[in-house]
């Protein structure tokens, strides 16, 4: 499979990369951190061969199943917010492409990353990149359940629109930890941030506008 084939990151992908890097710095990502982690990751890898300078630019893209490939200024937004430190555990909801995982293990998180869809779980499965990072585990499952068993989480990020702030999330996340969630319907979502203090009580933030593909329940096969 073309997945799973180990693919060349030239001088023209390490060149295309640095001005996509510039293009999320003007547009108010300030991170050093996350900004060389977009650097360091071939995108261009989780796209087919044929949009390799499309994967460059500063948008969504189509996947397999109908599911996006988030744009790199919203994978940089929400891993700015997260805050992310080494070891931090942090719960995805919304594996997808891997991108935003891949961006996270590369911050040093130990990443638990959750997709609804088997054909995409199994996509992602077989792509040679992931290999690199042993930090990433990869789970197939309803994201609206979380990951009781490896809960309490450092940090929770939901890559999809979720209807409303999703309970088991937040009381999955440890006192002192954050909650990154786009929340809202097709129309469009706030992005929401949600802080635990030490006493365990939640605090909420509404931030900017953004539009993901809708955070659905239960598996699909
Ligand atoms: N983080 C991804 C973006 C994925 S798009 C990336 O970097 O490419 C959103 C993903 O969320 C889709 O793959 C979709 O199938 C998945 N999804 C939607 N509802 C879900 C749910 N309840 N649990 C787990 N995954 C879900």
């Amino acid at each position: 499979m073309l997945h799973s084939k180990p693919r060349e990151d030239n001088y023209l992908h390490k060149g295309l990369r640095k001005q996509l890097v510039q293009i999320i710095r003007e547009k108010g990502i300030g991170d050093e951190r996350v900004l060389a982690a977009i650097e360091a990751i071939p995108r261009h890898f989780f796209l087919d061969p044929a949009f390799e300078r499309i994967a460059y630019e500063d948008r969504a893209f189509p996947i397999v199943a109908d599911q996006t490939i988030s744009q790199p200024y919203t994978v940089a937004y929400q891993s700015e917010l997260l805050e992310v430190k080494k070891y931090d555990k942090v719960l995805e909801i919304g594996t997808g492409s891997a991108y935003q995982a891949c961006v996270l293990a590369e911050l040093g998180a130990m990443v638990y990353s959750i997709e609804r869809q088997k054909g995409l779980y199994d996509f992602v499965g077989d792509f040679f990149f992931l290999k690199n990072y042993p930090n990433i585990k990869r789970f197939y499952g309803d994201g609206y359940a979380g990951l009781p068993s490896y809960a309490p989480f450092d940090k929770v990020i939901v890559t999809a629109a979720a209807p409303f702030i999703p309970p088991k999330l937040v009381e999955q996340l440890k006192p002192g930890g954050i909650a990154v969630i786009p929340v809202g319907d097709d129309s469009g979502q706030k992005m929401m941030r949600i802080t635990k203090d030490k006493d365990g009580d939640v605090h909420e933030e509404e931030l900017g506008d953004f539009v993901f593909v809708p955070m659905l329940t239960g598996k699909n096969k």
